[in-house]
């Protein structure tokens, strides 16, 4: 069938305006699924011609750093649209790693829907599944993709029912591949079983209607009668149609179709194979056609600004979430992109927006849209778009943009553990600064990423969520900014935590230049209840006016709270690693003498603080707490003992072994992350290259006397 005659049944309502006719997907694949080659087929087979304001300093777009070429993972998420039908399409790149789950829960933000690409030999594997469940709590709805249907072993039914037991969906499988798999024949086509038409692909790629092969006919008329009861029992007027004997057109099935997608109700499945290019145009007719528009998708949610609560009201008059920020540095001129996606309003080149949280003016400079290779200058862009923003200087992942003044933001802070360091210095002093910009501006692209200098030994401590996304950050630093540090080995975030209640008083009284000042401070400690969050502090009223002397005023009550933070950060008292889990309560505050010495309170806090923790210390109340990561292995059965038994030398805790395909074994647990330093070449020589593994942050939990820590998990404080 002619493909935009095929879509005409579905576009009365989408023509109404531009929004209508847009969608915002995203691919969520397992590592290796296909999701570089199935976008890269979307472009190919989308690509347009004509391309307006080439930028200077374009860049090849899907893959942009050399890094993610070379790893073969998507790291960044950036934004391409293509044209589809009367449809377009911007597809967003979501982050294919575990350890950037805080990235892939960002760009689900922007999702209106979702493509889940899983391999047809192996059927949905662990990062589909850590993936998914941010698609579910987002309640994105989605279509399903079975890829590599012409491999030996490829089965779209074993697909099916795997995507059913593993994500908990319903499957409604509407392609059939002909051929491909372990049928005698190679792939040579796909069955849309709505349609009950076949189409193939010829050498050159382009699409051919065929009639539906003698081979397959069988198959297709029994799952086209199962696709169509499963639509009937879940719509009532397919159901009143069926019940009285008639046959639903192609077109009531899709409307049926599309609401019960919309309502996630269930998981469309697809087949062909990206590589060859099978199937994937009827993956996008089903993009466009089942998947909502952003006028069609819920409205976000508003956080206010300063309490982090949710806030109820209308959207301010412009309002875009900035979900990734991209920065290039070429021959020494840096630029950056920022991607946002628009909620409400209009972003214009030449106009500005307001950050609330940095409390500064952004003056957009160009809004562009990337398309396959090409950025095109579009000067203007409209609610429900996504698209790049240039110029912007201080915006960071997870920005709010809106109008001056307005206090909402999109995202509620997050603040996420690293659970992983390195120590981080130039080899050479001149390169300190270029060290320094390149460290702040990974920092500014990923929230999850940390980097702390330290004065006095002139190095930094960069921390992350595992020795992965450390290694990508630091090969950025070499990559983009062209210095290598020397780098040390990767050192696990340990924290320190007060779990009973003790007391410190500090006193400082001299001189302070030409000012004498007295200074004292008491404070308590207390357990907050999750052991590893971060730390509180909190300024008793009778801090503030001291019968006695004056009090801590605004100016001094923020010297002394971020003192102690800062403080808190390196304290802990049996070996200085920061403390968490532990509300502090400033007390009492006198000062005394000619004036408040800023100076006099801090040092006075401090050594309160100190002394607090040294009770703490020795009454036996302070808890040393490290991280655990959860992982999977993806092992051949005939290593998966040797696996088994080093994983438990590694004080693991094993949680599951099952069965994967004939010949696999998928192990699951949690583990002390300071046995798994090293694990991933560990691995490839235990098991010969043959196992695979993932491992994400699971939280933090107290060091046991045996090596391993309890198994009782703490949540992150995220
Ligand atoms: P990603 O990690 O999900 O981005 O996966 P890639 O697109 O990088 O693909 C991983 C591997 O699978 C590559 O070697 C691809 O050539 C291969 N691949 C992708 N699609 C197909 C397909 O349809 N058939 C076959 N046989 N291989 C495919
Ligand atoms: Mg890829």
């Amino acid at each position: 069938m002619d493909r935009s005659a095929a879509h005409t049944s579905a576009s009365d309502e989408r023509v109404r305006s531009p929004e209508h006719a847009l969608r915002n997907v995203g691919i969520c694949a397992h590592i290796d699924a296909g999701k570089t080659t199935l976008t890269e087929r979307v472009l190919h087979l989308t690509g347009r011609e004509s391309r307006i304001g080439r930028v200077d300093e374009g860049t090849s777009v899907m893959d942009w750093m050399s890094e993610e070429r070379e790893r073969g993972i998507t790291i960044t998420a950036a934004a391409t649209r293509v044209p589809w039908g009367d449809c377009e399409i911007n597809l967003v790149d979501t982050p294919g790693h575990v350890d950037f789950t805080v990235e892939v829960a960002r760009c689900m933000r922007v999702l209106d829907g979702a493509i889940v690409v899983v391999d047809a030999t192996k059927g949905v594997e662990p990062q589909t599944e850590t993936v998914w469940r941010q698609v579910d709590e987002r309640g994105i709805p989605a279509i399903a993709f079975a890829n590599k249907c012409e491999r030996p072993g490829a089965d779209v039914l074993a697909c099916a029912e795997s995507l059913r037991e593993t994500l908990g969906v319903t499957p409604l499988v509407v392609a059939y591949p002909i051929g491909g798999g372990d049928a005698d024949e190679p792939l040579s086509g796909v069955v849309d079983l709505l349609e009950r038409t076949a189409h193939a692909v010829d050498s050159g790629g382009a699409l051919r209607e065929i009639p539906v092969p003698d081979a397959v006919a069988d198959e297709v008329d029994v799952l086209r009668a199962e696709l169509i009861d499963a639509l009937a029992d879940r719509d009532e007027g397919l159901f009143e149609l069926v019940y009285r004997g008639q046959t639903p057109d192609a077109r009531a099935l899709e409307d049926a179709l599309r609401r019960l997608t919309r309502e996630r109700e269930v998981v469309p499945l697809f087949c062909g194979a990206a590589l060859l290019g099978h199937g994937v145009p009827k993956l996008l007719d089903g993009v466009a056609r089942l998947l909502p528009s952003p006028a069609e998708a819920p409205l976000p949610v508003l956080f206010d600004a300063e309490s982090g609560g949710i806030t109820g009201g209308d959207p301010p008059q412009t309002l875009a979430l900035a979900f990734k920020v991209h920065s290039s540095v070429r021959r020494g001129t840096r630029s950056d992109f920022t991607f946002v996606r628009i909620y409400a309003g209009t972003v214009a080149a030449g106009t500005r927006l307001w950050n609330g949280r940095t409390g500064s003016t952004e003056e957009i400079q160009s809004v562009l849209r990337i398309h396959a290779s090409d950025v095109e200058h579009i000067g203007i862009a409209h609610a429900g778009d996504v698209v790049a923003l240039g110029g912007l200087r201080s915006t960071g992942t997870g920005d709010t943009l809106t109008v001056e003044g307005a206090r909402v933001r999109l995202e509620p802070p997050l603040v996420p553990e690293p659970v992983l360091g390195v120590l981080v210095e130039p080899v050479r002093d001149e390169e300190r600064l270029t060290l320094r910009d390149a460290l702040e501006q990974l920092v500014r692209e990923d929230p999850s990423l940390r980097a702390t200098e330290d004065a006095a030994s002139g190095q930094w401590l960069v921390e992350g969520m595992g020795e992965l996304h450390l290694d990508i950050a630091l090969a950025r630093v070499g990559d983009e900014f062209g210095v290598t540090p020397r780098v040390g080995p990767p050192r696990v975030a340990f924290r320190e935590s007060v779990r009973g209640h003790s007391r410190g008083a500090g006193e400082v009284d001299r001189a302070f230049g030409d000012q004498r000042a007295d200074a004292r401070v008491a404070l308590r400690l207390e357990p907050l209840e999750d052991a590893a969050a971060a730390v509180e502090v909190e300024l008793d009223p009778e801090a503030r006016a001291h019968p006695e002397g004056e009090g801590l005023d605004g100016a001094t009550a923020r010297a002394v709270d971020s003192a102690l933070r800062t403080e808190a950060s390196t304290a802990g008292p049996v070996a200085g690693h920061p403390l968490s889990g532990t509300r502090i309560v400033v007390s009492d505050a006198a000062m005394r003498g000619s004036a408040s010495v800023e100076a006099a309170w801090v040092q006075a806090a401090v050594a309160a603080l100190r002394e607090a923790l040294r009770e703490a210390s020795g009454a036996g109340e302070v808890e040393v707490l490290e991280p655990r990561m959860a992982f999977v292995v993806d092992s051949p059965v005939d290593v998966s003992s040797g696996v088994i038994g080093d994983l438990n030398s590694r004080h693991a805790a094993m949680e599951e072994v099952v069965a994967t395909g004939a010949t696999g074994r998928r192990i699951s647990g949690t583990a002390p992350l300071r046995h798994l330093i090293g694990y991933s070449t560990d691995l490839r020589s235990l098991s010969r290259g043959r196992a695979t593994f993932t491992m994400r942050p699971a939280g933090f939990a107290p060091i046991a006397a045996d090596g391993g820590s309890e198994r009782g998990e703490f949540a992150t404080g995220r």
